[in-house]
């Protein structure tokens, strides 16, 4: 079956779906976009993925021609129309269209939504858990660039970060900040677990504030574990009981070595497994 993908206000079939060379995402980055994810026919914390998608918009000053009702409604139907039952949706809206940076002269917002399959970790993976290396590239600091914003240019630094954990062949790449404390992975928020207690870091350090982090954070204190957000380095990493992944396509994941360090036991934690257990329930029960 052909897929159609939305683009400001038209379905277009995805081999046919194209934007200009104009377009202020593609020659400056310039935009904002969610990667929203869909189990068994509902989608999973579709309003909190509007939401901050239109903050996101609202602070880089690009005024959407669509009210975030009629988005979710937008999105809605069209998972319907592409028949998505386990899948990815992908919001991307850009300034719009014109050459030269001033955005002045930028007036219309180009607003694209797409479905697709999602390429996941292996099954055994969550099994077994992941090995990561922290990489060289650090992430963009705070004073540069609003790391709440999910902006199409933040990216750059991420995709030079899986490069190198790619070549090390890890999992996923953990980034620090400039000033070296432990921020997230190249795209999943991190969690360390410390006598019995969750320690993240706070959104200052110039994350993004994951909607997956804020559930699992909320999952944790319904099980009584305590969650703190606070600042840490790789050596409160290499000495956690626990670590573990958070995000829309990696749900939660294990991590077990770290830069060759065992984490803990060197397998999947007590309190990680509970809170895979418990993400994949939620994920299973909500949704729209
Ligand atoms: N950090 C980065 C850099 C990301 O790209 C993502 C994925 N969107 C996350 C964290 C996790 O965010 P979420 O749980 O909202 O998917």
């Amino acid at each position: 079956m052909s897929r159609v993908v939305y683009i400001n206000g038209e379905l277009v079939p995805q081999e046919e779906a194209k934007v200009s060379v104009y377009d202020h995402g593609l020659l400056y980055g310039d935009g904002v976009f969610e990667g929203i994810r869909m189990y068994s026919g509902k989608i999973f914390k579709l309003w909190e993925h509007i939401v901050r998608l239109y903050r996101s918009a609202h602070a880089m000053m690009i005024s959407l021609p669509i009210t975030p009702e009629e988005m979710e409604q937008i999105v809605l139907d069209l998972c319907r129309k592409n028949e998505v039952v386990d899948g990815y949706v992908r919001i991307t809206i850009t300034r719009g269209i014109g050459l030269g940076l001033d955005p002045r002269g930028v007036k219309n917002p180009t607003v694209i939504i797409m479905t697709d399959k999602l390429s996941l970790y292996p099954e055994e993976m969550y099994q077994e858990g992941l090995s990561v290396v922290t990489v060289s590239t650090r992430i963009t600091p705070a004073q540069s660039l609003e790391p709440r914003i999910k902006s199409l240019g933040k990216y750059v630094a991420n995709i030079q970060a899986k490069i190198e954990a790619n070549r090390s062949g890890a999992g996923e790449g953990l980034m620090l900040n400039t000033e070296g404390y432990v921020a997230e992975g190249t795209g999943d928020n991190v969690f360390i677990v410390q006598e019995g207690a969750l320690i993240t870091p706070p959104t200052y350090v110039g994350i993004l504030e994951g909607i997956t982090r804020n559930t699992v954070m909320g999952l944790a204190r319904d099980m009584g574990i305590p969650v703190e957000e606070t600042l840490f380095t790789q050596f409160d990493v290499y000495t956690a009981d626990e670590c573990f992944l958070t995000g829309t396509a990696a749900e939660v994941i294990p991590v077990v070595k770290v830069d060759g360090r065992a984490i803990g036991t060197g397998l999947p934690g007590e309190i990680t497994n509970r809170l895979i257990e418990a993400y994949r329930t939620l994920t299973k029960t909500e949704g729209v």
